[in-house]
């Protein structure tokens, strides 16, 4: 049973907000999106910071935002462009929405974000959590914003002990978020919250003799707060074993711009699944219209998305001519150094560069 509310000798909701927000007042990480109140930055911040890490989106952040001043600046960048700003935060699709979402707000809202929570909800990449940062940071509006940090808090402070992730807990979260959001500082306790979560009860070692709710906290109280969220198992990630093919010719390399959904819009060297043998290899690369002889393996490299892991294999060929490939372009060392390739390709691009570079 999850229970709710206030018990008798805890704190009320209201003290649970303040004590946080003293926390946080007394010190807190100085992040450059805490330093501003303009909903474009805020909501840069929030898509950033989805699944990066805060120390490595400070990096990006401000030269995205020299490139990209304004919403419409992003709403009429060019795509190829956009991806390789975002090079190296990875999961690439939250640029492509967010470029669409700049559309929107460009075509619909003339060029402001809306100071809705609703309207907010709806535009493409931004989900509850996102939406009620935005709101709330950005303009004041008593939302609540509910990410794994949040939940995590939440959780340990409540002793909830069922599996989260299921929408009746999920719902209850948020219901127990929403009603600790102060109407004076909505935008300050979500960053408070957040910051509780990323510095103080941290997924593996909660600071707890330190933290500014310890003497209300369930968890911590039970001895039980490490062990909470229970989260449900992971599924086992998928291994896929892939044939990265560099195929030079003229001092340039093959690549060709991927379709599929994962990396979808980026260009990448050609790959086929499940095979290595060179003549198949070989046979593969003439469907595509390419004459080319085999000269060896590269090396091999290993890449981890969420559910997939790519092993991959890399092999040199070596063509006449550069042939004119649906999707693909023959590219100097110059270009491929300038080209949005992900990361995941990263070690193939580096063999690439060698041997263009050695002029092999
Ligand atoms: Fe988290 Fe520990 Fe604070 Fe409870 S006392 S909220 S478990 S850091």
């Amino acid at each position: 049973m999850v229970k709710w509310g206030v018990m008798e000798g805890f704190m009320s909701e209201e003290n649970f907000t303040r004590s946080i927000l003293a926390w946080y007042d007394g010190g807190h990480r100085d992040l450059p999106w805490r330093r501003t109140k303009d909903p474009y930055r805020i909501w840069i911040s929030e898509i950033m910071l989805q699944q990066t890490r805060a120390e490595t989106v400070v990096s990006y952040y401000e030269r995205f935002l020299a490139r990209y001043p304004d919403v419409r600046a992003l709403a009429s960048a060019p795509q190829e462009e956009l991806l390789k700003s975002w090079e190296g935060l990875g999961y690439y699709s939250r640029a492509r929405s967010l470029q669409k979402a700049a559309q929107v707000i460009v075509e619909r809202y003339g060029g402001e974000l809306p100071a809705d929570l609703t309207a907010l909800r709806a535009l493409p990449g931004i989900g509850d959590y996102t939406a009620g940062a935005i709101a709330s940071i950005a303009f004041g509006i008593p939302a609540a914003a509910v990410d794994g940090n949040v939940e995590r808090v939440l959780c340990r402070y409540d002793a909830v002990t069922e599996e989260v992730g299921t929408p009746a807990v999920r719902r209850k979260i948020a219901a127990r978020a929403q009603a600790l959001v102060p109407a004076d500082r909505p935008g300050a306790f979500a960053n408070a919250m957040m910051e509780m979560g990323a510095t103080m009860c941290t997924p593996r070692s909660p600071k707890c003799l330190l933290c500014p709710v310890r003497e209300s906290c369930r968890g911590f109280l039970s001895g039980i707060a490490q062990e909470l969220p229970r989260k449900p198992k992971k599924k086992a990630q998928r291994v896929e074993n892939r044939a990265v093919l560099l195929v030079f010719a003229g001092g340039r390399v093959l690549i060709v711009r991927r379709e599929e959904k994962l990396l979808g819009g980026l260009y990448v060297f050609p790959d086929v699944p499940e095979e290595r043998d060179p003549s198949a290899l070989c046979a593969v690369l003439e469907r595509l219209g390419v004459e080319a002889a085999y000269d060896g393996p590269l090396g091999h490299a290993r890449h981890v998305f969420t559910h997939i892991v790519w092993e991959m294999d890399i092999f040199a060929f070596e063509a006449q001519t550069c042939a004119d490939v649906p999707g693909g372009r023959w590219v100097t060392a110059q270009e491929l150094a300038t080209l949005p390739l992900p990361t995941a390709v990263k070690a193939a691009r580096t063999h690439a560069m060698e041997r263009l570079r050695a002029g092999r």
